[in-house]
């Protein structure tokens, strides 16, 4: 298989530059250095490389000809503010900074299928887009898409990876539909009246209601919304109260609401619209009122299925069908945005192995990927590119 040969001849750079951009993280939209290194290997490749959304790097690379489509491929490149505790030999030289999320497997991935596009050149019909994406970690990809990244060429269809500790190595993770979840973060201020516990009856008592709050709203799940649509309603803070005998006037709840479907506000099944009525309607059984504070950070990545049927094709010949699984998640991933305006595939690529040691979970201050699961993203990101222009001809 030709290009399983060729990621094979570039294991040990591939691993090589995973380290190296291990060893340096960055935060999000700081992410100078890294967009310096993407930019000169880039031009190595005879590629002319541009920086946009401040740290931003993409590339087109034109194949035989041009006349075929434009396929965006991107990877996201920003670190997170984790002190690493790996003890691996290229551990982050940044304290306090770490790249737990594997976004510096996704950057050498790239880098490496570009270099092997760039060989490959002349047997496609198209253009490829590669895209290095700041700031993955707070919707990256919208300011990307507002600085016209989908624009000159106009992009047609959009491709990305996330290397994946939930999975085993050897597996790709490849399903239609959403595969990473929508999610809005809330804060709720319940307002009573404080007082001595002693006489309960003479205040209003915000911590009852708060508690009714916190198990009652796990029922809009099945009995509002359909049980078949997945809700992960979280709370994450519960802060009220200065001391054990005196009934607070206020309690805050924050949490997260995740949703692994689209919808909309105002839609009968949007799970935050049913939030806002429930916790209202149990503060006024309760004789207390409130305050909402709602952000909607991400939406679903919703894998466009002809994109999907392409990416299961590809994998299941790179790893066998028995090893390619169905893979959503209740995480959230910024690249639904490219997916909102283009047919787009997101795939898992799976890294966990006892043996490797990486079975620790995203953003933990352990986590670490398998490098035996590098070349297959490779293969996957070339394969997948080279199928595409192929299936449009
Ligand atoms: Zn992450
Ligand atoms: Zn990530």
């Amino acid at each position: 298989m030709k290009v399983q040969e060729a990621v094979r001849s570039h294991n040990k750079e591939l691993i090589a530059l995973r380290r190296d951009f291990h060893a340096h993280p960055e935060l999000g939209f700081q992410e100078f250095g890294t967009s310096k290194k993407i930019t000169e290997y880039l031009k190595g490749l005879g590629l002319d490389p541009q920086t946009v959304t401040k740290t931003g790097v993409t590339a087109l690379l034109k194949g035989k000809t041009d006349n075929g489509p434009v396929l965006l491929m991107r990877a996201d490149m920003d670190a997170l503010p984790v002190e690493e505790q790996t003890g691996l030999p290229f551990t982050s030289e940044e304290k306090g900074l770490m790249h737990a999320c594997g976004h510096d497997a996704h950057m050498a991935m790239m880098l490496t299928a570009a270099k092997i596009l760039v060989s490959m050149k002349d047997s496609f019909d198209g253009t490829i887009k590669f895209v290095f994406q700041p700031n993955e970690e707070i919707a990256g990809a919208q300011s990307m898409i507002d600085d016209g990244i989908l624009e000159n060429p106009k992009v047609d269809a959009a491709m990305g990876v996330h290397i994946w500790s939930p999975l085993p190595s050897g597996t790709l993770g490849v399903k239609s539909g959403a595969v990473t979840s929508s999610m809005d973060v809330f804060k709720v201020v319940i307002k009573g009246r404080g007082g001595h516990t002693g006489y309960p009856d003479s205040a209003v008592d915000p911590v009852v209601c708060a508690s009714a709050v916190v198990q009652q709203v796990q029922s809009i799940q099945t009995r509002f919304i359909s049980p078949m649509k997945p809700i992960a309603l979280m709370f994450g803070r519960i802060s009220g109260g200065t001391k054990n005998n005196i009934i607070p006037d206020s309690v805050e709840l924050e949490g997260t609401i995740r949703y692994l479907f689209a919808t909309k506000p105002g839609n009968s099944d949007n799970p935050t619209d049913k939030f806002k009525k429930m916790v209202t309607d149990i503060c006024n059984s309760y004789g207390c009122t409130c305050e909402f504070y709602f952000d909607h950070e991400n939406d679903a990545v919703i894998n466009d299925p002809t994109m999907t049927a392409l990416a299961y094709d590809v994998a299941k010949d790179i790893v066998g069908e028995a090893n390619v699984a169905e893979h959503a998640s209740m995480a959230c991933e910024d690249f639904a945005a490219f997916g909102e305006h283009v047919p787009a595939v997101f795939t898992f690529i799976g890294t966990a192995s006892e043996q490797a040691k990486s079975t620790y979970p995203h953003h933990n201050p352990r986590f670490t990927i398998d490098e035996e699961t590098l070349p297959i993203g490779v293969e996957f990101l070339v394969e997948s590119a080279l199928r595409f222009f192929k299936g449009k001809k």
